[in-house]
């Protein structure tokens, strides 16, 4: 306990101050489980906000991590190596795209999309994205992030990228024409709240594309490997993007990002345009080649098709249950929003308190990101202590903007 106050009082101390961390002293973790330093479990659904996609402290990535590392950990990207062209040749595979440029975080590959994309179309053709949209926070990406509370204090950000309506029709069809060089979509917006695109938008999108050929650039850093019960959540939508973007899960917990170019896209960048010291880190490539094998050879998708239903539709049980509570479930899979009457802090501090971590965006939004392994035992032990949560819940209508 004193052990603890410690740490976070150094943290303040030391840290710029730019999270607000939880009062967990995490010792390690095991499968779906986290374990604190005085002995406590805690159910995690929070997974590293989808970033240890596969779990904790798996055997196969623990054992890819050690012989990598015990070979080299890191050469630069002057050098090949045998580990980040298997990598790469799973991750290409699975996405259906044929060029990559690996990166360490995804903030890194969507700066990447757009300074390959700049290139390719000039600054004169406009960039887009979506309100409520998150793509990171770099002057590139943040100039693409919508959600003003990251934007104000650093403004104005980069010229020719502006943002559309999340679903419009009319300002898809008012805005696109053939002065458009790139849209940005997260076909589930994740920090935004979990909110889907419409299958109408997007064939109207699909459209637009035929007529004016810009370039539709997925960023599936959140719901990407296996997130939504499928490989990416583009596949919902029966689309195919010209980009993807990808990071978090697929480095098994170690930093890894990817950008992913088809068609038009794969020859825009010479050698000298673009690179980076650590991207594609041969040690972060091992893990990341074990969670591809393991999520696309090991019929995780149907599990997870299986498993996010029928979470779904308990929660939707509840909805009916207490309708003055929840507002909304939304999403795919194992990343699911429950929307609430009140401040989502609230529920989450109470849900931590039953020893279960999930994570609350968008003020109002709780999301669950279980582990891809999360069998229905755990669903059900979560779905047990979440009706107390909610049967207890005082919906605070005035929390909430
Ligand atoms: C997390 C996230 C990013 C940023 O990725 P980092 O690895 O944190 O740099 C970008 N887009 C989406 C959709 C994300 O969820």
């Amino acid at each position: 306990m004193k052990n603890k106050l410690k740490l976070l009082e150094r943290e303040k101390k030391y840290f710029l101050n730019t999270y607000n961390r939880i009062h967990l002293e995490i010792h390690h973790g095991e499968g779906v489980y986290l374990y604190t330093s005085n002995g406590k479990k805690y159910l995690d659904f929070f997974t590293g906000l989808s970033g240890n996609a596969r779990s904790h402290s798996h055997p196969k990535i623990i054992k890819a991590i050690k012989d990598q590392n015990e070979k080299f950990s890191h050469l630069s990207n002057y050098y090949i190596t045998d580990i980040q062209i298997e990598f790469a040749e799973l991750l290409l595979k699975y996405s259906g795209m044929e060029k990559i440029f690996l990166t360490n975080s995804g903030t890194e590959a969507v700066e990447a999309a757009l300074n390959l994309l700049r290139k390719k179309y000039g600054t004169d053709r406009k960039i887009f994205s979506l309100t409520n949209s998150y793509n990171g926070r770099t002057y590139g990406a943040l100039s693409l992030t919508a959600r003003g509370k990251y934007r104000k204090s650093f403004e104005p950000l980069l010229p020719g990228i502006n943002q559309l309506n999340f679903n419009n029709i009319d300002d898809l069809k008012k805005n696109i024409d053939e002065t458009t060089a790139t849209i940005f979509l997260e076909f589930i917006q994740g920090e935004g709240g979990i909110n889907l695109l419409s299958q109408e938008y997007i064939n109207l999108l699909k459209n637009l594309r035929d007529k004016y050929s810009f370039a539709v650039v997925a960023d599936e850093i959140q719901s990407g490997i296996g997130r939504t019960g499928k490989g990416f959540a583009f596949e919902h939508f029966k689309f195919i993007p010209d980009i993807i973007i990808s990071a978090k899960a697929i480095g098994g917990g170690l930093p890894l990002g990817a950008l992913l170019t088809s068609g038009d896209y794969e020859d825009v960048f010479v050698p000298g345009d673009h690179g980076t010291t650590f991207g594609g880190n041969p040690v972060a490539c091992a893990a990341g080649k074990v969670v591809l094998n393991e999520v696309f050879e090991n019929d995780l998708l149907s599990s997870i098709v299986k498993l996010g239903e029928y979470l779904i539709q308990e929660l939707n049980k509840f909805k009916e249950l207490y309708p003055d509570k929840i507002k909304e479930i939304r999403g795919k899979g194992f990343m699911i929003g429950i929307e609430i009457f009140g401040a989502g802090k609230d529920v989450v501090d109470q849900m931590r308190e039953r020893n279960i971590l999930i994570n609350s965006t968008n003020e109002n939004t709780l999301r669950l990101l279980p582990p891809l392994i999360t069998t229905k035992t755990e669903i059900d032990i979560f779905l047990e202590s979440f009706e107390k949560v909610i049967e207890d819940f005082q919906p605070n209508k005035l929390s909430f903007k």
